[in-house]
């Protein structure tokens, strides 16, 4: 497996200035993510405060963002890191599509308001489970639970479908989509916790219980201490240093992740240092 000097994860403000910092120093980059940038950038009406791109269109501002960092001859491979482990040389970065390995890692995956739901970390990897591309192969013949936030998310739940017996989906968006029969589409079902006992799972909503054999939470972003077991977090963001350090050794962090105030200009400010910073720790641990 090819072993990258820096991984980027996320393709905000903060991400693609990360990758496109190490990119001009030289170093091999993997830059996880989407190839639309980030919905936080696309989705503002005006924006007024970015240096050098007054009244642009949050469409417009994504546009230039990407095409800046392909212009540099950085790709983006679309993939959603389920994990990050460090293995003291390096990391191994866990992907929905794909497993990766690098030196460094810049995290840049911007801020989620979702909290994990009582009972989700505890039985995490066991009975509950972020990816169903993975998992699906352990559920040949078992019911399962898809809790989704996306419509991108009923392509996973149909895979999975293939080998389970029987899929309960619960779409907590506007579902206007159609499954095979073996998928039970549960309408405003909002999840409240979830209970393991006697190998079978169940989530309870605001208006009952579901059981099954496993609980797949398909959400857009994971929650930092979720993506990187042993990650120091002040409150609900990442504690780094001026140089964007965590506390983990080649892990840096950039972009509202890191704290407030959420803004374009400084999440970009920040991906910068965090690259430079990244180059300097690989420099060191080279010698
Ligand atoms: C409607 C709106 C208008 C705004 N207007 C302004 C403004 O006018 N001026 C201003 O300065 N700021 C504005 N902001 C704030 C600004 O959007 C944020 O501060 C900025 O986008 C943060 O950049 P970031 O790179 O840290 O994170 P984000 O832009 O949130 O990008 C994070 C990226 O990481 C990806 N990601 C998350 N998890 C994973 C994972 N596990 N694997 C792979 N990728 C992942 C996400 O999909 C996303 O693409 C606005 C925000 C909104 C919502």
């Amino acid at each position: 497996m090819e072993r990258y000097d820096i991984a980027v994860i996320g393709t905000g403000p903060g991400g693609l200035e990360a990758a496109i910092t190490a990119k001009v120093r030289n170093k091999s980059v993997l830059l996880l993510g989407s190839r639309e940038s980030s919905e936080k950038v696309a989705k503002a009406h005006t924006v007024q405060n970015y240096l050098g791109l007054k009244d642009i269109s949050g469409a417009d501002m994504s546009k230039a963002f990407v095409d800046h960092a392909l212009s540099m001859g950085l790709e983006i491979t679309e993939d959603r890191v389920n994990a990050v482990y460090s293995m003291g040389k390096y990391f191994a970065i866990q992907g929905h599509n794909d497993n990766y390995e690098a030196s460094s890692v810049i995290l840049a995956v911007g801020m989620t308001a979702m909290k994990p739901l009582p009972g989700e970390m505890e039985f995490l990897g066991r009975a509950v489970s972020y990816c169903a591309t993975c998992d699906a192969a352990l559920y040949k013949g078992r019911t399962a639970i898809v809790v989704a936030y996306s419509s991108e998310d009923e392509a996973e739940a149909a895979f999975l479908a293939e080998r389970a017996d029987k899929v309960y989906y619960l779409p907590q968006y506007d579902f206007s989509g159609s499954f095979k029969d073996n998928i039970e589409v549960m309408e405003g079902k909002e999840p409240v916790s979830i209970e393991v006992s006697d190998g079978k799972a169940t989530l309870n909503t605001k208006d009952g219980s579901i059981a099954a054999d496993g609980i797949f939470i398909l959400r857009e972003q994971i929650a930092p201490s979720q993506l990187v077991p042993g990650l120091k977090l002040d409150g609900n963001h990442v504690e780094v240093d001026r140089s964007m350090a965590t506390n983990i050794k080649g892990l840096f962090a950039c972009g509202d992740i890191t704290g407030t105030p959420y803004q374009y200009i400084k999440a970009a400010g920040e991906g910068n240092v965090a690259a430079l910073s990244a180059v300097s720790y690989l420099q060191n641990a080279d010698k």
